[in-house]
């Protein structure tokens, strides 16, 4: 398992820092960011503090240039990628009567185009292995729907139906592709919501409390893991009890 090649993208700081420090116990792990350096340099220095190998990188995922320069550097440099983590997203909330059109094009082209261009650099080198796994993360809201994320809520639903056509393209060949849809996971992306919404949304969780980003890197782990090689085209719900299917 150390020889295998992890990528996490958006990896430098929350759900993506916490999945990162997860897997370098089992693979090599190379982390990006658009922005803060610092955080991604500092999530490298603890993870080899503790004994880990990994590698951050800096580019933006929605470039299909960027993202295509990006794999053939990795692929230059270790041979092969193993596990994909499409994780890096952003949000840019506003009510639909308000929202401006860059702020749909911009939220669209990281969440949705950037996860499209990742599984579309890493597919033909996964299906040379013979082997891969994709992890792509969405979002509770996909499901229910949320007030003043009509963009990042459509951006986490085409990851559902990206994810499922994906899996089914690639399952002959050796790879499984799943979704992860997190509730509300205490990182900086949620931090900066308005106190009376967290209240709300605290009172409609049943297990009482947000998710801390362990929860999500646990689940992400066991995709990845051999135990879930008969698992592909799922949408894991990890939300303390608050949509449940
Ligand atoms: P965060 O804002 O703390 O981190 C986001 C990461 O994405 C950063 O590393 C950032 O550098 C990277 N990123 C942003 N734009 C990028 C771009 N254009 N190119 C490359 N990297 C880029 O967010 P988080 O809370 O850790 O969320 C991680 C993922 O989980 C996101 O996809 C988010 O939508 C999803 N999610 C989060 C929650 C939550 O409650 N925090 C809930 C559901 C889903």
């Amino acid at each position: 398992m150390k020889d295998r090649i992890a990528v996490v993208t958006g990896g430098s700081r929350g759900i993506g820092r916490c999945i990162a420090l997860c897997l370098a116990q089992e693979a090599k792990v190379i982390i990006t960011c658009v922005k803060r350096w610092e955080a991604a340099e500092a999530t490298v220095k603890e993870i080899q503090s503790k004994g880990g190998e990994a590698w951050a990188y800096q580019f933006d995922v929605s470039s299909f240039e960027q993202t295509q320069g990006f794999f053939k550097e990795i692929i230059a440099k270790f041979g092969r990628v193993d596990y994909l983590i499409n994780n890096a997203g952003i949000a840019r909330d506003g009510l639909i009567l308000r929202m401006k059109e860059e702020a749909w094009d911009e939220v669209l082209a990281v969440n949705l185009k950037g996860t499209f261009n990742c599984i579309k650099a890493v597919a033909s080198i996964m299906v040379r292995q013979g082997y891969g796994r994709i992890v792509n993360i969405s979002s509770i809201v996909a499901f229910m729907g949320n007030i003043g994320q009509a963009n990042y809520v459509s951006s986490k639903a085409g990851i559902i139906g990206l994810t499922k056509a994906v899996a089914r393209e690639l399952a002959a060949k050796g790879i499984t592709v799943n979704a992860v849809a997190p509730g509300f996971i205490d990182t900086e992306m949620t931090a900066s919501l308005p106190e009376k919404i967290k209240e709300y949304m605290l009172s409609q969780i049943p297990l009482g409390h947000f998710g801390k980003p362990e929860d999500i890197a646990e689940v992400v782990a066991f995709l990845l893991s051999d135990k879930a090689r008969y698992i592909t085209g799922q949408v894991i719900h990890v939300n303390g009890g608050m949509y449940m299917q």
